[in-house]
């Protein structure tokens, strides 16, 4: 065992001969690549995460029947001939070392087709279609759709199946009232309710035998109205556990809660306290989840024993090398996932390819693959953001040798902006992780000057990496001068004094940002601290104590720190572009900060009086201290033409390539697939 985080490292031993070397679960994460035809590229990355040393892998969710899919035509298991190709990916597991289990999931009403079966025939909040209520024979056949899938998960060799008893898929819905209004066998109270889950672990550990892994994902603290007390989530794992299932996994939220869950604003191992309440209920493990995206996260609940395994799972799509790194006492080379999304579950929602803002190789690891070069070549970047860094690392990781330039005296680039904004602080652990891969990678780092297209001539370069990045626009406003205007740089680099009443020009995810900033506190720069668990519950409603149902209990609105004003030009809901999962976040957080949402502006100018604009045929006047402005950028390419006349190939990444739309997803991706072709 290795003397670095004793607990996260320890085997667990799961009886009949069943041992999973740590405490590490890789939570199911659906990646897009469940329906690739072959199951070559999910076979690669998730060997990549045996081979990284994960404990045991979950996958994605897989249906046990048509009815169950997520959407039309996704993955199912119910053929001999499904699970023969399934054998590839247990097969590259296996030979790595590792564990793996298949996430059955039934989606119920979630689906999202018109197949669609759930307990009673009520729609969802988050899907257009209506579902059909199952009939008794069909409630039974569905469950003999879970044990069979169960079964051939078997025979494709994984060595057990996790059963989605959460989120608010079909075995959820069973559970709950509200939706679940059958009055036959399967419905009424609260012990006929959980028959469907029950019924479904107890046959499929007869089906399946003592030795396999059964993981019931069970959901402790659903967040919807009507959801389960806890009394009735105590009174359902004991029932699990008798019908026979080997671990239970935390669940926390259905999709429909209106809560935050597992973006980056809601606080690191937020929700270890619910999986904490359970132990000594049961006897068999709980893992606990959510937001715990560090090894000293892990260990800390693991040895208060808030639970005896983690789930972590975008975690491990940020760095496939979790484990091994912090077994090798390497933590601080740790990939750390920043609970953005934006690369992940925005994706998914998207009907895109997963993969990872910081880890642009996730779910490309048979693709996007760094060799190391035959031809070493001298590359200078200029600029030390996200696109020049990933640049610089990747290149130098290959073999080439590259020097990095920066004006600024920290590398980073727009990052610094992000991290002191209240809830994203974990880009502090992106900018952490590059400044050691530099030093790893052998990259000569110049910080401190603005370069010159002269300081590059006659240096031997074979090219230089223009990543200079973007400036912000400065809309031709009447009144920009006036001393009241201060661009969104200014506001968070600590520059500008902001009184109480702001008015923001602009509402795209900088303008929200800022908005968010604002009405935070008096100084988030100086006061800057992670958020609180105990403040973040209060904020949201949750009931700690759990004597709700479904855990909820009245929000706690703290007064803003500033009165604000969020102004676009266009019509329509402001925040339109923001990130599937996290925009309604980010907008309900502004909201409760009492912000004025302000969409068909025309602006006016800006004076003494305040900021004067058009709206609806109107002139108003916002009586404001400050304008802030965030009205987009332009790339910054000073350097492109003279590099030019010099005949220095030029190569042009992130915002200095295209500032519409840019964000440091792009900017990396971008960075490192050039990096990886040079
Ligand atoms: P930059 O980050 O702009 O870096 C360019 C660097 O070049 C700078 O460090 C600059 O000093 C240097 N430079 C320029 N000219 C020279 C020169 N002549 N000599 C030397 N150095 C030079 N994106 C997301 O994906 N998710 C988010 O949540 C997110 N939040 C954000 C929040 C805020 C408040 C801000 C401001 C941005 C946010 N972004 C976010 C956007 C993201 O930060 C940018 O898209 C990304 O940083 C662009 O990367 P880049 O490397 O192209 O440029
Ligand atoms: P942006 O998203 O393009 O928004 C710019 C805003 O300014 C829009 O509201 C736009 O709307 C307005 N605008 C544009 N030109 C204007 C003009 N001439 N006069 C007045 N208003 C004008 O850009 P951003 O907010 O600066 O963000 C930059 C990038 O960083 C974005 O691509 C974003 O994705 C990324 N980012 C991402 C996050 C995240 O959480 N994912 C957070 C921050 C930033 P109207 O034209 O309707 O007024
Ligand atoms: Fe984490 Fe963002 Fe990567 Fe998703 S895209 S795994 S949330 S860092």
């Amino acid at each position: 065992m290795s003397s670095h985080y004793p607990h996260m490292l320890a085997p667990l031993d799961l009886g009949h001969g069943v041992r999973l070397r740590n405490r590490v679960l890789m939570g199911s994460m659906h990646t897009g690549l469940e329906e690739e035809k072959g199951l070559g590229t999910i076979s690669a990355f998730f060997a990549a995460r045996a081979r990284g040393g994960v404990g045991l892998i979950v996958t994605g969710g897989i249906a046990p029947n048509r009815a169950g899919w997520l959407k039309p035509f996704a993955a199912k298991l119910s053929t001999k001939r499904e699970a023969k190709t399934h054998q590839r990916i247990t097969e590259a597991v296996h030979s790595e070392g590792g564990r793996i289990a298949l996430q059955i999931l039934h989606a119920g009403r979630y689906s999202y087709h018109p197949l669609s079966v759930a307990p009673s025939r009520i729609k969802s909040p988050i899907t257009p279609f209506k579902p059909r209520a199952l009939t008794t024979r069909g409630v039974n056949r569905t469950i003999e759709d879970f044990v069979k899938c169960a079964v051939l998960a078997r025979e494709a060799g994984y060595d057990g199946v996790e059963i989605m008893g959460s989120e608010g898929y079909l075995i959820n819905q069973f559970i709950v009232a509200t939706t679940n209004k059958r009055d036959d066998a399967w419905g009424g109270d609260y012990a006929q309710r959980i028959r469907f889950p029950t019924e479904i672990v107890r046959r499929t550990r007869e089906a399946t035998g003592p030795d396999f892994i059964i993981i019931y994902r069970l959901s402790m603290l659903d967040l919807v109205p009507g959801g389960s007390t806890w009394d009735e989530v105590v009174e359902l794992a004991k029932a699990i556990e008798d019908a026979g299932a080997s671990i239970i996994n935390t669940g926390i939220g259905w999709h429909e809660a209106r809560i935050p869950t597992i973006a980056t604003m809601v606080p690191r191992g937020a929700f270890s306290w619910v999986t904490r309440r359970l132990k000594g209920e049961v006897g068999i493990p709980l893992v606990t989840s959510n937001r715990i995206n560090t090894p000293e996260v892990a260990e800390d609940i693991l040895a208060r024993g808030d639970a005896d395994m983690v789930s972590m799972a975008r975690p491990l799509l940020a760095d496939a090398d979790f484990v091994a790194k912090a077994a090798a006492g390497s933590s601080h080379t740790i990939n750390t996932c920043i609970g953005c999304n934006q690369a992940c579950l925005d994706h998914v929602f998207k009907n895109q390819r997963a993969s990872c803002l910081v880890n642009p190789q996730a779910c490309y690891e048979d693709e996007l693959v760094y060799t190391p070069t035959d031809d070493p070549k001298r590359f200078a970047v200029v600029g030390a953001g996200p696109a020049g860094l990933t640049f610089a690392t990747v290149a130098a990781e290959r073999g080439h040798a590259v020097v990095l330039h920066d004006a600024a005296e920290q590398i980073g680039g727009q990052l610094n902006m992000a991290r002191v904004v209240p809830g994203k602080e974990e880009f502090d652990e992106t900018i952490r992780y590059f400044r050691h891969r530099l030093d790893d990678t052998g990259v000569e780092v110049k910080l401190g000057q603005r370069v010159a297209a002269e300081d590059l001539a006659d240096q031997g370069f074979d090219a230089v990496i223009l990543a200079t990045g973007v400036s912000p626009r400065r809309p031709a406003i009447p009144g920009m001068d006036h001393p009241k205007v201060h661009s969104y740089v200014d506001v968070l680099r600590g520059r500008a004094t902001i009184g109480k009443r702001v008015a923001i020009i602009g509402a795209g995810g900088i303008g929200f940002d800022v908005a968010e900033f604002l009405t935070h506190g008096d100084d988030p720069i100086a006061e800057r601290k992670p958020p609180e668990i105990a403040e973040f519950m209060a904020e949201w409603g949750i009931d700690t104590e759990h004597t709700t149902r479904g855990g909820l209990t009245e929000a706690h609105d703290e007064p803003p720190a500033r009165e604000v004003w969020l102004c676009q030009r266009s019509q329509g809901k402001l925040g339109r572009k923001l990130g599937k999962t996290t925009g309604w976040i980010h907008r309900a957080t502004l909201k409760k900060r009492g912000v004025q949402m302000m969409a068909g502006c025309t602006y006016v100018r800006i004076d003494d009086a305040g900021l004067h604009l058009d709206r609806d045929g109107k002139t108003e006047i916002l009586d404001v201290d400050d304008v802030v402005i965030c009205a987009g950028q332009i790339s910054n390419r000073d350097l492109e033409a003279p590099l030019g006349r010099k005949d220095i190939p030029i190569h042009l990444i992130g915002g200095a390539h295209e500032a519409g739309e840019l964000d440091a997803k792009r900017a990396i991706d971008q960075a490192a697939r050039l990096a990886a072709s040079l």
